[in-house]
């Protein structure tokens, strides 16, 4: 089952609790407060998360996070598993 629109899995995240995220689809924003444009994307497409999207992996999901160390490729391969599922 999806736990995010991106891919990332919220409900493995140990800071959930301790930041009082409610996890991705469960929240109208971020826990930090500003916008997520994949999410916002996602959602004005009326998606479960971007997987199911005909732009996946778009641009702006495969670059989400580079800036900051992150690998986006993570989180494309779950929304390939999810889109699977
Ligand atoms: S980065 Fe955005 S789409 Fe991904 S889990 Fe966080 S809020 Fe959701
Ligand atoms: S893959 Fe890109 S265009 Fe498609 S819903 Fe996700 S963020 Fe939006």
């Amino acid at each position: 089952m999806y736990e995010s629109r991106c891919g990332v899995l919220c409900n493995s995240c140990e800071r959930k609790e301790g930041v009082h995220c409610k996890g991705c689809i469960n929240m109208e924003k971020p826990f930090w407060g500003g916008e997520c444009k994949v999410k916002s994307c996602c959602e004005s497409k009326k998606l479960n998360h971007c997987g199911e999207c005909d732009e996946f992996p778009c641009d702006m999901l495969s670059n989400m996070g580079k800036d900051q160390g992150y690998d986006p490729s993570v989180k494309i391969e779950q929304c390939k598993k999810w889109s699977l599922e």
